[in-house]
């Protein structure tokens, strides 16, 4: 298998990370080919325990080379502090383990501040963003006014289109927000500081994957977010401002003519959703918090509780088809140990009616979750690695999700150290 795409099927969070430094060892390349420092990827290895939020999850492998693609919103003051924090670390991070498309835009400062803005603005109606400025940057990139990370090798052209840009954002910062404007000076000044850090990076990353894929290289395209938080199929507007599917890993990854040989699909055992928007599954009380105790579901970003609830089995066989899974990492699975019976939403019921549909994101609001119980095995799984090791009750809920959602699980995960899954 040369190809192959690590997705989130939920609402993010799944445990990609984990998952990607896992299965770097087979891959030459890892490229990411959506969204920013929006979100945080876990991984523990033998380096230490390390959050990610730009950077490729294959940074840790020699060998590897990893690449931000075009896809991605590339804040270069964010991405150097992130890689000096990773170099700190004891992780090498040179052009020759690490890269940046050239056509990947920039997330510039002003980006955040208006993320900022419109969410004060929008009080108890706002979207839950983490005010990293990724929702201002993706709708600038569609009106062509931002720059490209590969303008900064063009400054007297880069300089005169900021300028541009500058006038008209300022329109906006002062005019709708009442914000200060800001000067070129102050523009100039950031680009100037971190582009110089980050130009050694940059280059066509595109030329060096179709040279890579005609030399046969394997590639690893790794996705943030899950699949019911894309743009176009997500619970919108409670999504990110991209496409976190599979489907979109060619275009944003910069290879465009890309074949998906295998899609891993990471599915969490049990719920969580960081933010606003219908979470039909959500369980409150002392049910939840034991759960996000146990689970240690605080946001990577933000530290903030994530809203959990059991797994969602109508949302998860969505995610599977929109996404195009082929194969299932299932996360946590040691997380739900301490339950006597473990609680799964099987279906939905809207308007008085089952419905086994991940319905429409307007009438998430109005359905209610159909909860039915199933035995827990109630003792430690975390040092299992093999599948006729787990407890008879483990390897039933493993085969009853497996069934329900219609996909394979390759791999069940029984905790965050590299080693600590079974491979089925
Ligand atoms: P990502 O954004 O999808 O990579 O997920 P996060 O990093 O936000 O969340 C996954 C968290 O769960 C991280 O802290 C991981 O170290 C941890 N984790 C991943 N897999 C397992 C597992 O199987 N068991 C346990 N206990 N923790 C895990």
């Amino acid at each position: 298998m040369s190809n192959c795409a690590i997705v989130g099927i939920n609402w993010g969070d799944e445990g990609k990370g984990r998952m990607v430094d896992l299965l770097t060892q087979d891959y030459d390349i890892v490229i990411r080919y959506q969204g920013g420092g929006n979100a945080g990827h876990t991984v523990e290895n033998e380096h230490g325990k390390f959050a990610l939020h730009l950077l490729p999850s294959g940074i840790f492998r020699p060998g590897v080379m990893n690449i931000l693609g075009n896809g991605v919103a590339v804040d270069l003051e964010n991405l150097w502090d992130e890689m000096t924090t990773v170099m700190d670390q004891g992780i090498s991070l040179t052009p020759d383990n690490f890269r940046i498309s050239d056509r990947a835009s920039l997330l510039l400062p002003w980006h955040r501040e208006l993320d900022g803005l419109e969410e004060a603005r929008l009080k108890d109606k706002k979207y839950g963003s983490t005010k990293q400025g990724i929702a201002p940057f993706y709708s600038d990139k569609y009106q062509k006014k931002t720059i490209l990370a590969g303008e900064l090798f063009y400054p007297e052209v880069m300089k005169e289109r900021l300028e541009g840009l500058l006038e008209w954002k300022n329109l906006t910062l002062t005019g709708v927000y009442g914000a200060e404007p800001y000067t070129m000076e102050k523009l100039m000044a950031w680009i100037e500081e971190f582009g110089a850090k980050l130009k050694p990076y940059i280059c066509d990353t595109g030329k060096y994957l179709r040279q890579a894929q005609s030399d046969g290289k394997k590639i690893l395209f790794e996705a943030q977010l899950g699949a019911l938080r894309d743009l176009d199929f997500g619970i919108y507007p409670y999504t990110t401002s991209s496409n976190a599917i599979a489907a979109y890993a060619p275009v944003g990854s910069g290879l465009t003519s890309a074949k998906l040989d295998k899609v891993v699909g990471v599915v969490k055992a049990y719920s969580t959703c960081v933010g606003e928007g219908p979470f039909v599954c959500e369980m409150f009380g002392p049910e939840a918090e034991k759960l996000r105790e146990v689970g240690h579901e605080y946001g990577a970003k933000t530290g903030r509780p994530r809203r959990v609830g059991p797994l969602d089995i109508v949302a998860t066989r969505y995610g599977v088809q929109i996404q195009g899974a082929t194969d299932i990492a299932l996360t946590k699975l040691d997380v739900l140990s301490y339950l006597e019976q473990i609680p799964v939403c099987t279906h939905y019921e809207l308007n008085g009616e089952i419905t086994d549909d991940f319905v429409f994101p307007a009438a998430q609001n109005s359905a209610k979750p159909v909860i039915e119980y199933v035995p827990g095995w109630g003792v430690d799984i975390s040092g299992v690695r093999k599948w006729e090791d787990l407890p008879e009750n483990a390897r039933s809920y493993v085969e009853m999700v497996e069934k329900a959602i219609g996909c394979h699980i390759t791999y069940v995960s029984v905790g965050p150290e590299r080693d600590a899954y079974i491979k089925r």
